[in-house]
């Protein structure tokens, strides 16, 4: 017995094969709820699953979701009656492989728009960053390697191609469905948005955007034990730093403060960016920057005078 049902859905090539296996007949079946000849195929399937087993046949079936969240994967599986493959966000990963060839790469996924003001403004420090990042890489040309794809929710093909123009990197092309299944996947809520995706197809964060803010460069490869190791290094360079300081964006003095005496993540009003941990925040009227912003005036001794 064999058979092969084939539906085709943007990025994924979907298929039901059904092929011998130990005296039991397996069928690999190939879905995602969001795609409604799919959903009906499933019921289908179920029928001529139940008969079979009904009628003597030994009969399985191992669903492969390419769903884009846990929660669809879930809803999906409870209606089928037979196995599935856990559900992981590899399958993401895969598909963005298959068309980038981006096999072992660390992956910045950059949710943007040309519409998007904060995304505008930051794609120009991105640029740099990727430029740093590749440039820092190719001495050791191991098998280490990063690349950036954009995906977009611009409104049209003209403001798309404009903002793309302005980036060195990949880009998911316009309207492509993908670009939906991955926001949902990703939870995307607001843009700009930079999620890093492991060379193993993981998540390793969803916050590329404020570690680029707070780290530049040195944020490459985005792991855990990166950030810790850079918390630490921003600590001791913080015991450095003068308590308070006068900057020249603002009138009143500004008082050096990390997450546990009274910071947390703040919009630097200086560069507009986002930031954690070590910030200068008025005590007056809650005016915060980034360290690395403050452009120092003696405006005590200005005072004086
Ligand atoms: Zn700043
Ligand atoms: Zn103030």
């Amino acid at each position: 017995m064999r058979h092969r049902v084939s539906c085709e859905h943007g990025k994924f090539t979907t298929k039901v094969e059904v092929s011998e296996l130990e005296g039991k007949v397996v069928g690999l079946y190939f879905s995602a709820n969001w795609y409604p000849p799919c959903r009906n195929f499933t019921q289908i399937l179920i029928d001529a699953y139940e008969h079979l087993n009904s009628n003597g046949y030994n009969f399985e079936v191992v669903f492969v979701s390419s769903d884009e969240d846990l929660n669809a994967f879930n809803n999906y599986r409870a209606l089928m009656p037979w196995l599935s493959i856990p559900f992981s966000d590899l399958e993401t990963k895969k598909a963005l492989d298959r068309k980038f060839n981006v096999e072992g790469k660390t992956v910045g996924l950059f949710f943007s728009a040309q519409w998007c003001r904060p995304g505008v403004k930051f794609t120009p420090k991105l640029v740099s960053i990727y430029h740093k990042i590749k440039q820092m890489l190719t001495p050791n040309a191991n098998d280490e390697d990063f690349e950036i794809v954009f995906v977009s929710s611009d409104c049209d093909q003209p403001g798309f191609d404009s903002y793309f123009n302005t980036m060195p990197w990949l880009a998911l092309p316009f309207g492509d469905p993908t670009i939906k299944s991955l926001t949902k996947h990703f939870d995307v809520q607001g843009i700009p948005c930079l999620i890093i995706l492991g060379p193993d197809g993981k998540t390793i964060t969803k916050h590329g955007r404020s570690l680029i803010n707070l780290y530049q460069e040195n944020a490459y490869p985005f792991t855990e034990a990166k950030v810790d190791l850079l918390e630490k290094q921003m600590d001791e360079e913080a015991k450095n730093l003068p308590r308070s300081e006068y900057h020249a964006g603002h009138k009143h003095e500004l008082t050096l403060v990390c997450q546990e005496t009274g910071g947390g993540p703040f919009i630097c009003c200086d560069c507009d960016e986002q930031g954690s941990g070590w910030a200068y925040q008025c005590l007056d009227c809650g005016y915060e920057v980034h360290p690395k912003c403050i452009r120092a005036v003696d405006f005590g001794s200005m005072l004086e005078k």
